[in-house]
């Protein structure tokens, strides 16, 4: 019998870099980021949250799928921007409850806390972002 010496590896730690503290912080800022979207959508909506709405256009015409997603865009009162940045914020959430948060999508470095302090729904680190947006442009 061997004595064989094992490392514990902890892929739970390695998967976010990130401390407690700082996601909560990350989380809290996500979540104000969604609520003023959703409250711009509301305004124009008055009142109704975008819940609400998207029940009541599923409501409306079950069938017709291109045409809600017609209508989402028409009245929910966003620009493609904006909808975008949902988007980005809300699989931000997610993945800050899941895993892979913090860390980028494009090389797998961890995105640095002050990075995500000012955009929390960044999914990539600035080389890689940049990157990404030369190749976009380039595709203009
Ligand atoms: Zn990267």
């Amino acid at each position: 019998m061997t004595a064989h010496m094992t490392a514990t590896s902890s892929p739970a730690a390695a998967a976010s870099p990130l401390t407690p503290g700082q996601r909560a912080l990350l989380e809290s800022e996500l979540l104000a980021r969604i609520r003023e979207l959703d409250g711009r959508m509301a305004m124009h909506h008055g009142g109704a949250t975008r819940a609400e709405h998207a029940q009541e256009l599923l409501e409306r015409d079950a069938d017709d799928a291109s045409q809600q997603a017609m209508d989402r865009e028409v009245d929910l009162g966003l620009s493609d921007l904006e909808m975008r940045e949902l988007d980005a914020l809300g699989q931000a959430l997610a993945r800050l409850h899941g895993s892979g948060y913090g860390r980028c999508a494009g090389c797998g470095c961890e995105i640095p806390f002050d990075r995500l302090r000012v955009e929390p729904q960044a999914a990539r680190c600035v080389a890689c972002e940049s990157a990404l947006e030369y190749r976009q442009e380039l595709l203009k």
